[in-house]
C-alpha cells in the first residue's frame, strides 16, 4: 500500500509516518529529510537548498523529484508513505508517473487537519533527536530529564530545527497554502483523498489513520 500524508507544516505527518514504519513495515519517504541530510552533507545541491529551507521556501520541483525517484527502488516493505511530498500539482503528477513505471499505484491520500494557531504552537515549542529523528515537544512531550531518548534510548542532544522559527514558519504555512493545499482538490477529484483530524493525541491520530487504511485495503 502506497499513502501520502498530507498536511501543513507541524500537523504531525513526520511522527505518524514513524509509527506506521514501525507498525505495518513501510517506507517512509520523507523529502524533507532528505533536504536535511544533503544540506549535511556539503555537496553543491546541499549549499543550494540550504538557504531555501531556512527562508521556508519550496525547493525546487526537480531536486525534489530527483530526489524521490532516486528512492523508488529496491524493496519496497509493505509500502511507500511520502511525507512532505508531493508538494506542488507538478509533483503530485510526477509522483503518478513514477509509480506506474514500477507497475504500482498510490492508495491514499490522508489529509491531517490542524487548525493554524496549533500549528505555530506546536512548531515553535518542537525539538528532535539528533540521533534517531524522535520528536519532542515542549507542552505535549517534553524530553526527558535524563536526555534518555525514549524511542532509540540513547542519551541524546536535542536540537530544533533552523526553520522552526517564527519568520520561516509564515513563509512555510504561505507556501503551503498557495502551492501545496490544492492538492485536496487534485487527490479528492481522484477519489483518493481521506481526512483525519490532525489535532488529536498521537495515538488518537494513529488510531484513525489505522481505521482508514484497514478500510482502505479491505
Ligand atoms: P519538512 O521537513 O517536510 O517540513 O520540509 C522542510 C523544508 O524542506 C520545507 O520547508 C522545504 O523548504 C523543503 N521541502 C521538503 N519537502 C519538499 C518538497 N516536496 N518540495 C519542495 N520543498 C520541500
Amino acid at each position: 500500500m502506497n499513502i501520502i500524508l498530507l498536511g501543513p507544516p507541524g500537523a504531525g505527518k513526520g511522527t505518524q509516518a514513524r509509527l506506521l514504519s514501525e507498525t505495518r513495515n513501510m517506507v517512509q519517504l520523507s523529502t524533507g529529510d532528505m533536504l536535511r541530510a544533503a544540506r549535511t552533507s556539503g555537496t553543491d545541491m546541499g549549499r543550494v537548498v540550504a538557504e531555501v529551507m531556512d527562508r521556508g521556501e519550496l525547493v525546487t520541483d526537480a531536486i525534489v523529484i530527483g530526489l524521490i525517484r532516486e528512492k523508488l527502488t529496491g524493496d519496497t516493505g509493505g509500502g511507500f508513505i511520502f511525507d512532505g511530498f508531493p508538494r506542488t500539482l507538478k509533483q503530485a503528477d510526477a509522483l503518478g508517473d513514477l509509480l506506474a513505471e514500477m507497475g504500482q499505484q498510490l492508495d491514499a491520500v490522508i489529509e491531517m487537519q490542524v487548525d493554524d494557531a496549533a500549528l505555530v504552537s506546536r512548531i515553535t515549542a518542537r525539538s528532535t533527536c539528533a540521533n534517531c529523528g524522535e520528536v519532542y515537544n515542549d507542552l505535549t512531550k517534553p524530553i526527558p530529564a535524563d536526555h534518555i531518548c525514549t524511542s532509540c534510548g540513547q542519551t541524546a542532544t536535542f536540537t530544533r530545527r533552523a526553520d522552526d522559527n517564527a519568520d520561516s514558519l509564515k513563509t512555510r504555512l504561505m507556501e503551503y497554502y498557495k502551492r501545496t493545499s490544492p492538492l485536496t482538490g487534485y487527490y479528492y477529484a481522484k477519489g483518493q483523498l481521506r481526512v483525519v483530524d490532525g489535532l488529536g493525541e498521537i495515538d488518537a491520530v494513529a488510531a484513525e489513520i489505522a481505521r482508514l487504511l484497514d478500510h482502505t485495503a479491505a
